[in-house]
This record gives structure tokens, sequence and C-alpha cells, in this order.
């Protein structure tokens, strides 16, 4: 066994098209919409149909998970930094698709596909709303404070953290998944902790200290 192979990593595009329908494949199944099950986007690989991704456990060494599909087999990768990278578009494609389903509109992977492309294009408005010159807790983005004195108080909850929060809600409808729990730490940890414009710090609890 040649421990050094390591398979092809998924696209940007991939990687945000699959994690949105694999989510959301898992909370339509924990609500009970088996007949609904939003199928997987073809295999990038083999163009195959695919019934169902593996997500297995991570390389400590390379901080990469490899991602099965199935029934093809083809193997890829997905780096940690990809996905927290691509977190914030998964948490707004997610809610998208909620609001959809709510409106009796089911999504088509053919739309997935193509919002995740637009997400992940460079040089794409959208794509490039996730830059990095703008770190945690960074005030470059905050408006002036006369004008911050006018606005009304609204309680800030980061995309990080709703997403944790709803990472709990999929622990206890699937308890026998032992990595969402570490899922749900890493999205707490990658919290901005204040809202860009305004300076609000995060409501979430997880920044409160422990309770005496
Ligand atoms: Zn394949
Ligand atoms: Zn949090
Ligand atoms: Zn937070």
């Amino acid at each position: 066994m040649n421990n050094d192979f390591e398979p092809p990593a998924l696209s940007d595009t991939d990687v945000l098209a699959l994690s949105v329908i694999w989510e959301h494949r898992r909370q339509s199944k924990a609500d009970g919409i088996k007949i609904l099950l939003l199928p997987f986007a073809p295999c990038p690989t083999c163009g195959e149909i695919v019934d169902e991704v593996i997500i297995g456990s991570q390389n400590l060494a390379t901080l990469r998970q490899l991602v099965t599909m199935q029934p093809c087999g083809h193997v890829q990768t997905v780096s940690d930094s990809t996905l927290l990278r691509l977190q914030k578009h998964m948490g707004e494609m997610l809610a998208d698709l909620e609001d959809a389903n709510l409106r009796g509109r089911g999504a088509s992977v053919e739309a997935i596909l193509r919002e995740a492309r637009a997400r992940t294009t460079p040089d794409n408005p959208v794509a490039s709303r996730n830059t990095p010159d703008n770190p945690p807790g960074s005030t470059r983005e905050q408006l002036p404070n006369d004008i911050l004195e006018l606005l009304a108080h609204r309680t800030y909850l980061s995309t990080a953290c709703e997403t944790a929060r709803l990472l709990d809600g999929a622990i206890i409808r699937n308890p026998e998944r032992g990595d969402l729990p570490g899922w749900r730490d890493r999205m707490h940890a990658r919290c901005r902790l204040s809202q860009k414009f305004t300076g609000s710090a995060c409501s979430c609890h997880c920044h409160k200290a422990p309770a005496p």
C-alpha cells in the first residue's frame, strides 16, 4: 500500500454543490421526506449518477477528508480550509433551499450547480464577498460612529455560529454521527466575533464565559 497516494481535490464548485446537497438531503431524511430527496450531482470524475456520498475520516497530517462517490467508487478529497472558506456560501444556499421548500418549490440539482459555480468563480461579485482581508474582529468596514448611533439595535448571530446551531440540531437527530460535534466546534471557532459593518458582538452562547 502506498501511503503517499493522495486522491485529487474536489473543485470549489463541486465542494459547494456537494455539501449543500449532502446537508439538505440529510435534513430531509431527518424530517422524514424520503420521496423528495434531492439527487446528488453527477460524479465529478466520471459523470456517473451518484446515489450516495460517503465522507471519510480526516487525515490529520494533511487536514483532508476523503469523499467517496457511490456506486462508482471514485475518491476525491476536500480540505478543511476549503470547507471553511465556502462555509458562508453553504449556509446561504441551504437557507435559500429551505425557504424554497417551505414555499413548496423543490430545487433542482442543475440550479444548485449553477449557483455554486457563480459563487466560486473569481471576479464574480458574489464569490469575492468572502475575501480574507476582513479577518475576525476587523473594524475595517465598520460604519462611522455617528451613523451607528442612529441604527436600531438588532441581535447579531454570525453565520458561523448560526451554522454551529444548525449542527446542534443535526447532532440530536443523528446521534450515530460521531463526526458532527467536531464540525460544530469548528464552526463556533470560525466566528468572526462582530458584525463587520456595525461592530455588534456575536450573541452566540459560545462566547460567554461558563457560569460559575
Ligand atoms: Zn465516478
Ligand atoms: Zn458560537
Ligand atoms: Zn459567534
